[in-house]
Order: C-alpha cells, then sequence, then structure tokens
C-alpha cells in the first residue's frame, strides 16, 4: 500500500516514498514475487489458483505523483497497479492532511493556534516543532465530524490563499492517462470520508458518487474500492461491506497490516506498508508478514 512518491525527502511528510527506493521495492518484487494486477488476483484468490508469492500494488488517494513518477517506475519494471481516488480533489483539491500539513509549513514562528474548542494552541518554530504539531493536529482531528472538518479544511485553505498547492492530487487527464497504461482506478469515496462517521445515507452518495465519477471519467466500470482509513470495524463496518459488494465492487481493500489467503473475504482484503529500501529487507519484510495472515 503506497500514498505519496516523492523525489526528494520531505520532513513534513511522514509516510511517503522516495521514488529511489519504491524502484527498488518494485525490482524485488518483480524477481522474487509475482506481482499481478488486483483486481485478476481477487478473481484467482476466489476461485482458489492464486499463485504462491502473489503480490498486488495498490496507491491510495490520487496524487499526482502516482501519474508523474510511479507511472513510469511501474512502466519500466513492467508491473501493474490500482490507484484508489478521491474524486472530489481532483483537478486542483486538498485532502484535509494536506490542508493541515501545508498550514502548518507556512505557519509563522509563535503561537498557532486553530480556534477549535479542545485542541490546544501550538508552539511553532524549527522544523522538529512543525512535525510535532503536524502529527498532533492530525491526531486530535482525523475523526472531526465530516461537515466541521470540511469546513475548518475550507478555513484554512483560505489562509493559505496563494501558498495552497493546485497541483497536488492528479487532474481528470492523469487519471485517464493511467487506465489508458493499463492501470487500474478504483473507488475511494469523492470526500475521502470516513464511512463511519456519516449516516447510512451519506456513506451511500459518497461511494455512488465517487464511482459514477471515475466510471465516466475512464469509460470503464471500477473493479474494485479502498475503505477511506481503512480499519475495520473503526472506519468501516459489515454495512459498508454489503453495500461495495451491492454496488458492484468486485473486490475491496482495508488497512488491516497483513496477507490475504483463501480464507479473507475478497471485499475486505488486507494490505501493509512496505518501508524497506533495500533488496533484502524487502524479502525478510515479505516473509515475515506471512505471519500475519487473514
Ligand atoms: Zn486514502
Amino acid at each position: 500500500m503506497y500514498h505519496r512518491v516523492l523525489e526528494h525527502p520531505d520532513p513534513l511528510q511522514g509516510e511517503i516514498h522516495l521514488a529511489r527506493v519504491m524502484d527498488t521495492q518494485f525490482r524485488t518484487l518483480r524477481q522474487f514475487f509475482k506481482v499481478l494486477p488486483l483486481d485478476e488476483a481477487a478473481e484467482m484468490l476466489m476461485a482458489g489458483r492464486l499463485p504462491p508469492r502473489a503480490v498486488c500494488i495498490t496507491f491510495d488517494d490520487g496524487y499526482r505523483d502516482n501519474h508523474d513518477l510511479a507511472l513510469p517506475l511501474l512502466q519500466r519494471h513492467g508491473l501493474s497497479a490500482t490507484f484508489y481516488v478521491a474524486s472530489a480533489y481532483l483537478n486542483g483539491g486538498l485532502i484535509f492532511h494536506d490542508v493541515l500539513v501545508e498550514t502548518i509549513r507556512h505557519a509563522s514562528t509563535g503561537t498557532f493556534d486553530l480556534g477549535i474548542e479542545g485542541i490546544q494552541p501550538l508552539h511553532i518554530s524549527d522544523v522538529a516543532s512543525r512535525i510535532a504539531a503536524a502529527e498532533h493536529l492530525m491526531g486530535a482531528m482525523k475523526y472531526l465530524p465530516p461537515v466541521q472538518r470540511q469546513q475548518l479544511s475550507e478555513r484554512l485553505i483560505g489562509t493559505l490563499g496563494a501558498k495552497a498547492p493546485r497541483s497536488l492530487m492528479m487532474g481528470d487527464e492523469e487519471v485517464r492517462a493511467m487506465s489508458r497504461h493499463g492501470m487500474s482506478i478504483g473507488g475511494h469515496t469523492a470526500h475521502h470520508v470516513i464511512l463511519s462517521k456519516l449516516s447510512p445515507e451519506a456513506a451511500r452518495e459518497e461511494i455512488v458518487s465517487n464511482q459514477q465519477t471515475l466510471s465516466s471519467l475512464i469509460d470503464k466500470p471500477l473493479v474494485s474500492f479502498a475503505y477511506p482509513n481503512g480499519k475495520p470495524g473503526l472506519d468501516y463496518d459489515a454495512k459498508h461491506v454489503e453495500l461495495v459488494r451491492e454496488l458492484g465492487y468486485r473486490n475491496a481493500v482495508s488497512t488491516h497490516s497483513a496477507v490475504g489467503t483463501r480464507q479473507a473475504s475478497v471485499h475486505e482484503l488486507p494490505r501493509f506498508v512496505l518501508n524497506e529500501t533495500t533488496p533484502i529487507g524487502v524479502i525478510l519484510r515479505m516473509l515475515r508478514m506471512t505471519t500475519y495472515a487473514v
């Protein structure tokens, strides 16, 4: 499971992969494992004929760097991946996480107060204090009610003004290009909402509008869905799994950190993040993960 890929480290972004590390990981996976398109692997899993050492590659959220940096790497290694896109942020939008990171990056030295009840003002000065502030605020605000989170997000984007990055996410053309190059585009809700925080009607609307936007963009039905944030029982539950199945998705992925076996539910396939930077590290990690199976 990947999110962003960057050419150079960014101290404020903990969960990114560097392009050169991704290159090593892809090379190692191709050499020692069997990298399959997820949609194909999920069908094989259900039919009981998934080959040994099968691996699938996924990217979440729809970042432009997935198109600019990950796509050429995948092509160089002859690999295919699935990209889960939160469609409301295509063409210049920003996911809440990035609004926070950019706000902290550009905040001037001193006391920083978001003006939200229960969230203490933070002291901002050097890079270390900004890293700590970004982590603290992300943790404190991940589970804000979606409407409140959206309002806060808009207010912060307003404060950022011209400093708000406008090309962090893909545009329609990048999504189409990914699909044309044989990559799979998957559903991830319109606004990257935590489904368990929504009414059943609102959850359905988020999933359906995302599905319609993306499938008309690439002119193909979507096959795979990723639950935003993805922790089973916390971020989504059985009724969302049922809904995703009912809406025609053939498979879905969570962020439960494990490997999927024949017993796994094809609408709740687990994933994990590979952070190892050397071939031997990648291989050992993959072996170790087999002790975490569902
Ligand atoms: Zn996501």
